[in-house]
């Protein structure tokens, strides 16, 4: 039987989390791919600007996305990436 410390069960589910996410955002039509995390797959999203007044207007929320280099299965790949998951790299 696979034996898994907490830390390492919890670190697959959210592999597989990020996996699920980046598939469902590949489905759905019209985002804009290159403002998309490779590593997560945050995107851009829709929300509403709001006055003083309480009017709505529709505007999006991008992915604050840098163009960097980073390794993926033993491979320098080019690629963006969002600011979170770059300052996960930095702890780790
Ligand atoms: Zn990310």
């Amino acid at each position: 039987m696979l034996f898994l410390r907490p830390v390492e069960k919890t670190a697959i589910l959210k592999s597989l989390k990020h996996e699920i996410n980046k598939v469902k955002l590949s489905q759905i039509g019209g985002v804009n791919m290159s403002r998309v995390c490779n590593i997560c797959g945050k995107g851009q999203t829709s929300g509403n600007n709001v006055s003083h007044s309480n009017r709505k207007t529709r505007r999006t929320f991008k992915a604050n996305v840098q163009k960097v280099s980073y390794v993926e299965n033993g491979k320098e790949v080019n690629g963006y990436v969002c600011t979170r998951c770059l300052k996960k790299a930095d702890r780790a």
